[in-house]
Parts: C-alpha cells; sequence; structure tokens
C-alpha cells in the first residue's frame, strides 16, 4: 500500500535529515508525566525512502544526546539498506533473490533477520491455513505485481495460473536451526512483500528502544507503529483510510485509532490493483487456493498487534481469509484484534470490529459509512 495510514504524519523533508540540519534542541523532558496545559513535547522528525516507499520516523522529549541524535538517522538508514540487501525481490542479488533462483534440496545460508522474517511468516501460514504464503511469488509475478511489474488489463491465461499453482506451497519451504533456507520443489520463490515492510517497521523500533527512546511514531507506508505517547502527552493518533480506489492524503478515513505501544497494519484491495476487461477489481493479494486476486465484499482490513511483522503478515492473511472466517480467526489470538470494512451493494461501507479491538484502539463503532454520501439528501 502506499502512504496511507497516518494522521500522526511526520514533517519532514523528504529526505533522511540528520539531526544538525533539523537543527532543533533537545530539552530533556521526559521526566515530566505530561507536557504542561497548552504546550508539547518537542519533536523531532524525519523521513526517507525504503522497499519503495517512504518511512517516517517521529520522536517525542527524548533523552538523546547530541552526538546519539546525529548518529541516530544514519544508523536507521544504514539497516533498512541492510534489510534491502537481504530481503528484496527487486534486487537481483539480494539473499531473497538468490534463494529463489538456488536449487531444491540444497540448503542456502541466510541472515538471521531473512531467517527470522520466514519463519514468522511459515508460523503465520501454519496458523491461517495457508491464506497467508510467501510463496504465492510466482503468481503475483503473473498477475503484474511483481519486481516485473508486467502492466495487466486482462487476467493471464488460465493453463498459466494452473502451472503456477502447481509450483507454490508454504510446506515446501523450511528453515534449519543453522538459519538456511531450502525448499523441496524446484522453482519454489519466496515474496515478502506481505510482511517486510512491517519487520523493517520493527527494526527502527527496536533501534530506537536501544537508544532508550521511550515516544515515537516509525512508519513504512501503511506499516505503522507507536511507542509511548505523542507530543500532547495522548495517545498516538492512526488514521485508517477509507478503502476507496487509489485513496490519496485528504481522502475520507475509516477510523481514527488511539495507539499506545502497538503497531497497526492495514490490507486492502485499493491501492494496488488493475481494472479488466469485465469491470472487475484485480488486487495484487493473491487466494493461494484458487491463484486468483482475492475479491469479495471486503475492501480493507487492520490489524493492531504488539509488533508490526505480526500486524503486516495478518492483515494480508485476513484480507484472503475475508470477514466471517477472519473474524473468526482473529478472536483466538491472544494480543490481538482487527476492523474489517465491508463494502455494502449500494456503495456504503459497514465496519465489523473484533472484540478486543475498542479496548486496545478507543475504536468507537460507525453504523455505516458513505463516502461520498449515497443518498446526499
Ligand atoms: P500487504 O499490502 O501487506 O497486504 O501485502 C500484499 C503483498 O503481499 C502483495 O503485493 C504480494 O507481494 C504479497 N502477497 C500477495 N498475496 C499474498 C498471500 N496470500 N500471502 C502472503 N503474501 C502475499
Ligand atoms: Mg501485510
Amino acid at each position: 500500500m502506499a502512504w496511507p495510514t497516518g494522521v500522526c504524519q511526520s514533517n519532514g523533508e523528504g529526505r533522511p535529515a540528520t539531526w544538525r540540519s533539523i537543527g532543533l534542541i533537545v530539552l530533556v523532558l521526559a521526566i515530566l508525566p505530561r507536557p504542561l496545559p497548552g504546550e508539547e513535547w518537542p519533536v523531532l522528525s524525519w523521513q526517507g525512502r525504503t522497499m519503495g516507499t517512504e518511512y517516517h520516523v517521529k520522536i517525542v522529549a527524548s533523552t538523546l544526546s547530541p552526538a546519539e541524535m546525529e548518529a541516530l538517522p544514519v544508523e536507521i538508514e544504514a539497516r533498512l539498506v541492510e534489510l534491502n540487501r537481504q530481503m528484496s525481490n527487486y534486487q537481483t542479488e539480494s539473499e531473497l533473490s538468490l534463494f529463489n533462483r538456488a536449487p531444491a534440496d540444497l540448503p542456502q545460508p541466510v541472515s538471521p533477520e531473512l531467517a527470522r522474517v520466514v519463519r514468522l511468516a511459515l508460523e503465520t501460514s501454519r496458523r491461517t491455513g495457508g491464506a497467508f504464503d510467501i510463496t504465492v511469488a510466482p503468481l503475483v509475478e503473473l498477475w503484474g505485481f511483481g519486481a516485473k511489474k508486467t502492466t495487466r488489463h486482462a487476467p493471464p491465461p488460465p493453463e498459466d495460473i494452473a502451472k503456477a499453482l502447481a509450483g507454490i506451497g508454504w510446506t515446501h519451504l523450511r528453515v534449519t536451526a543453522k538459519d538456511e533456507l531450502v525448499k523441496d520443489l524446484p522453482g519454489l520463490s519466496i515474496d515478502l512483500g506481505g510482511i517486510a515492510k512491517g519487520f523493517g517497521v520493527d527494526e527502527i523500533t527496536a533501534i530506537l528502544q536501544r537508544h532508550g527512546v521511550a515516544n515515537a511514531y516509525v512508519s513504512i507506508a501503511g506499516e505503522v507503529r507507536c511507542l509511548g505517547h505523542n507530543a500532547s502527552g495522548l495517545p498516538w493518533r492512526v488514521g485508517l483510510t477509507a478503502p476507496l480506489p487509489l485513496w490519496r492524503e485528504g481522502d475520507p478515513m475509516a477510523a481514527a485509532l488511539e495507539i499506545v505501544n502497538l503497531a497497526v497494519s492495514t490490507s486492502g484491495d485499493y491501492q494496488n490493483y488493475f481494472t479488466g476487461p469485465d469491470g472487475q477489481f484485480y488486487s495484487h493479494i493473491i487466494d493461494p487456493q484458487t491463484g486468483h486476486p482475492v475479491r469479495h465484499t471486503l475492501g480493507g482490513v487492520s490489524v493492531v498487534a504488539p509488533n508490526n511483522a505480526m500486524a503486516d503478515a495478518l492483515s494480508t492473511a485476513l484480507f484472503v481469509l475475508g470477514p466471517e472466517q477472519g473474524l473468526r480467526f482473529i478472536e483466538d489470538q491472544p494480543s490481538v484484534a482487527a476492523l474489517f470494512v465491508l463494502r455494502q451493494p449500494d456503495g456504503s461501507f459497514r465496519q465489523l470490529a473484533s472484540s478486543r479491538f475498542a479496548a486496545l484502539t478507543g475504536y468507537r463503532p460507525v453504523p455505516r459509512l458513505t463516502y461520498p454520501p449515497v443518498n446526499p439528501d
């Protein structure tokens, strides 16, 4: 998804900035439980580019030394470059691309980070009955949503879909105790588009935490994680975009959440899709059972979870599972919750929240949403 989920956006200048160039003097205010009424804690923020999109970092009332302030954006940028070198399928020499070209049954040593993401992905596949499956890579490519970015205006031929389907399956992939990836199906390949951005947000957050940062907002596109509180000493406000085609900043929001120490991820079919000759949406989330883009009444689903890799994987999985199965699944998982936004036949939207969602996010149910109003009178 493009950068949608952000009522609390950074005020960076579109490039990674050093703290010196931001030129702010940080006051050590972290000992105050709340800023004085009408005042705000000092904020340092910047943004940059990674994984084909933007990342944003916003730090509030930190106790960082000037040297740490100088070094932190550089350290984060380096970490993101490294993550891309490990997990990108746009880089032909990344660890992931090497594995994708590797033969079957030959263990490929990878970094501990890539091994960790693949373990989490496989665990999510197991828990969701295969709805989340990082081996859908050939189908993502076939439908025109992969690294090659083939332009499509119609579905691929059924025989190509059947052939691609025969070459996928998370059960053909494993990670050894020595952090090696092994496939037992020739040609099996991985696409981490459904989980890597969330993992990247967690990695940035971990760096901030190692430097003692307690209040921060971190995002990569629609993947968001909030630590502590915002500049007003209140929960971070995170806006969920309405599932409208090619949503852009300024378009309607589905909900505004109040988040403390949680991650939020949204998956939907309205940001990355093509319209077929039949007028149908074909989106970038593939049902691994059918080999076709998921198509149902669900416009988008947002997940809150303790970390962003989990939220990211689960929001993609819930989009595949759909509202009924997805809701049943999420109610059984500890510490996570979801909000489903469903399209109604009259063009309006209905929201369906899991039982823990309101308690974790301050969400207040909205009976029915119309954008624009179906009956303006
Ligand atoms: P997200 O925006 O996090 O929901 O991720 C969507 C991306 O995940 C797609 O662009 C594909 O790269 C990848 N993907 C598509 N279908 C699946 C699936 N069923 N399981 C895992 N990843 C998928
Ligand atoms: Mg995802």
